[in-house]
């Protein structure tokens, strides 16, 4: 199944010299590496909307924004499955609702995990759902989001996860879709932040031990 389609990113891989590629320059002693190339993201994500076109093609998807890390992935993901769309014989129309959840500190998970907003999600009701989560940790995010999402009686609900970290041991069930499996590493960019920062990065990357210094709370 696609479950087991992703890239996989191996625990020795150390990323591209961050010479080899533009980035922001204010972020030059922020970041170790470049870990995964803005191109070779929006390549994935373009076969991911293939998957999801071929699933869910001829329907009505509601997509589920999870904010804020996800926004850059589910703007890509949803303009993609579009463009697909268009240029097959799957015509598909997309919704895009928004929530935001909170539950990180500086790079470490924290046991309060909360919906920010909104609380109401009737309008998901009878309705294919895909939920759009950047990145997949523990997997606590994502199981408490589809508990409180299934409340809301879809039709379906089936789960992108751009990156899903590799932990040992992990007991959770994996998104549907999934971009890469990387390793247990924080990582920031593509709209993935540590404490607000490098949403503005392109490029997945490894944060420095400077950056992580730089930027604490
Ligand atoms: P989980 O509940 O799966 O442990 O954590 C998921 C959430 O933690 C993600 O939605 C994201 O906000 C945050 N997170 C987990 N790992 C990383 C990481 O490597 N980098 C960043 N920027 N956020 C992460």
């Amino acid at each position: 199944g696609r479950k087991d389609q992703a890239v996989v990113i191996a625990d020795d891989w150390p990323g591209y010299e961050l010479e080899l590629f533009t980035y922001p320059e204010h972020y030059r002693d922020d970041v170790e590496s470049v870990y995964i190339p803005h191109g070779v993201i929006m390549n994935r994500i373009e076969c991911l909307a293939r998957d999801i076109l071929e699933d869910m093609g001829h329907a009505n998807l509601m997509v589920l924004c999870v904010l804020k890390g996800g926004y850059k992935f589910c703007a890509d993901l949803v303009e993609s499955v579009k463009a697909q769309s268009q240029s097959s014989d799957r015509p598909i129309t997309t919704r895009v609702e928004f929530i935001r959840l909170k539950s990180y500190l500086n790079d470490c998970s924290t046991e309060d995990l909360h919906i920010i907003g909104p609380e109401d999600l009737s309008m998901l009701r009878g309705k294919n759902v895909l939920i759009v989560e950047a990145i997949v940790d523990t997997g606590k995010t994502m199981t408490m989001l589809l508990k409180h999402v299934e409340k809301f009686q879809p039709k379906t609900v089936k789960v992108a996860g751009l990156l899903v970290k590799r932990i040992p041991g992990r007991a959770t069930t994996l998104p549907d879709y999934v971009g890469f499996v990387i390793p247990n590493r924080f990582v920031v960019g593509y709209a993935l932040d540590y404490n607000e920062y490098f949403r503005d990065l392109n490029h997945i990357c490894v944060i420095s031990e400077r950056g992580k210094l730089k930027y604490k709370l």
